[in-house]
């Protein structure tokens, strides 16, 4: 964008320079070319330079280049070609109109989308091969000093006739220092007596060919960026699936010998294979909490891999919330008790009734919540609380312990984010819970809870209307006496 306007303000330059030197007037004299046309020249780059502004096709800008020129002080048209960059031949990607002559006389038109290699050209279009090979601008008076394949010099000869063209300039195009094609102009007046105004016009047009090329190369460099983006973001989506798919398959295999692991510890804890010797029930209830932590994660990492396949689900039934919350309090008292924390349990009377929840899903959202109160507190209390507050039900898990720094608050719901203090005190932690939870919580319709003082204590927790956790009266169900009408 920046060569486009720089270009647009340095062919105004010229152009006033131009002007104002008198210049224009007495080359327009002694050409016979009428001053306007110096104006009619200038909109012409503008309307090129808005072609190029406004990114159109290279091809759609090449073809209108060229069939603006015929008419223009002696041109009769031109002729583009462009170097492929890989293997350096010239292709003709456009040509004016206006060289095309009557369909039953020869014609420039046959040139349209030929290609010659660079060795062809330096033996059929030797103005051409030299006005690339010395990068400068090139003429002559014979066509057939600037055909190229298919046309045969006698060809050449005859369509010059027809056409009344005098003379030929071949212009180079370099973009970056790189040759990238030659701009071919046709004129009815003999080289002495080509305008200045006609020259300044090929050079400028010669110009913007170039940027309009430059552009072209970025656009297409550009795409092929994103194309390669596009396939790279597409692979990795591919691992990226792969790897939810692996960590599913190797979770589930890992899970189900591990609960058996952790029954077969509580049958034995509970001597239901004969009395256990006291010196072996720490060890014992040490291997059940170390496989406790080790099922949680692997729930947590399945979690993970669901939500990001997006196959996460609820499993909602009628359910007592106190019940859950109960079970998960007591599963982790001996964890509490062995930190010589109190686990305090707080539950409504009367009691909530039925909940439409997922049992599961919530004792996971709970799991979570007391063990990091109990893990992340070293003195005082955890109080579990079910309550009801303003048509809501609230769950909350207060804790007296190391809470989490103010600047970190809000990261805590994001997967694997773990607060520096918290790190400092627990080295293993997966930050993995919290995001689980907050993605259960959401998808019951509730509001994550989070308060925290560091040094002081954290709450977490959640608050769910009521309407949204009521269970559905069964329409099946028979209508009570004296109600039905
Ligand atoms: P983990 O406990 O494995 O690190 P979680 O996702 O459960 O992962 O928790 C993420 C982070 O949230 C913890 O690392 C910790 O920084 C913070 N956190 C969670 N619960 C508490 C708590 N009760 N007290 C202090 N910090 C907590």
């Amino acid at each position: 964008m920046a060569l486009t306007a720089r270009s647009v303000i340095q062919h105004i330059d010229r152009q006033t320079e131009f002007v104002r030197s008198g210049k224009a007037n007495s080359v327009a004299a002694k050409a016979s070319v009428h001053p306007a046309d110096d104006v009619g020249n200038l909109s012409l780059l503008r309307k090129i330079d808005g072609m190029i502004l406004s990114n159109l096709a290279f091809n759609y800008i090449a073809e209108e280049v060229v069939n603006v020129l015929p008419g223009r002080g002696s041109l009769l048209g031109g002729m583009l070609r462009v170097v492929d960059a890989k293997c350096g031949d010239l292709e003709v990607v456009a040509i004016s109109k206006s060289l095309s002559g009557p369909k039953d006389v020869l014609s420039l038109a046959r040139l349209q989308g030929t290609t010659v290699s660079p060795n062809q050209l330096s033996k059929m279009d030797e103005l051409t091969a030299q006005a690339l090979n010395e990068r400068r601008i090139t003429s002559g008076e014979r066509l057939k000093q600037a055909a190229c394949p298919p046309l045969t010099p006698d060809e050449a000869n005859q369509i010059q006739a027809h056409l009344d063209v005098k003379s030929l300039f071949v212009y180079p195009i370099v973009v970056e220092n790189r040759l990238s094609g030659a701009l071919t102009f046709y004129s009815s007046e003999s080289q002495a007596d080509v305008a200045q105004a006609d020259e300044e016009l090929m050079q400028s047009i010669s110009d913007e060919v170039g940027i309009a090329l430059a552009n072209a190369h970025l656009t297409r460099q550009l795409d092929e960026i994103n194309s390669k983006l596009e396939d790279a973001n597409a692979h990795l989506q591919q691992m990226d699936a792969m790897k939810d798919e692996f960590i599913s398959i190797a979770s589930h295999q890992l899970r189900s010998p591990l609960t058996a692991i952790k029954g077969y510890l509580s049958m034995l804890l509970d001597s239901d294979f004969g009395e256990v010797p006291e010196k072996q029930k720490p060890v014992l209830g040490q291997l059940k909490q170390s496989t406790n932590e080790v099922i949680n994660l692997i729930n947590d990492m399945l979690s993970v891999s669901r939500i990001n396949a997006q196959k996460f689900e609820l499993t909602k039934a009628p359910v007592h919330l106190e019940e859950i919350v109960s079970d998960v309090a007591n599963e982790l008292k001996p964890l509490a008790t062995e930190r010589s924390l109190a686990l305090k349990l707080e539950l409504p009377t009367p009691p909530l009734g039925e909940l439409n929840l997922d049992p599961l899903r919530m004792r996971q959202v709970l799991i979570n919540f007391i063990d990091n109160a109990i893990k992340y507190t070293e003195h005082g209390t955890v109080t579990v609380s079910v309550r009801k507050e303003a048509g809501d039900v609230v769950l909350t898990v207060a804790d007296t312990g190391i809470g989490i720094p103010e600047g970190e608050l809000t990261q805590m719901f994001t997967k694997f984010y773990r607060a520096e203090n918290a790190r400092q005190m627990v080295t293993s932690g997966s930050g993995l819970g919290l995001f689980v939870a907050k993605r259960i919580i959401e998808e019951h319709h509730a509001t994550p809870i989070i308060e925290s003082v560091e040094g002081v204590g954290s709450t977490f927790g959640f608050r769910v209307p009521f309407a949204a956790v009521t269970v559905a009266r069964d329409a099946t169900a028979p209508v009570a006496a004296g109600v039905a009408s």
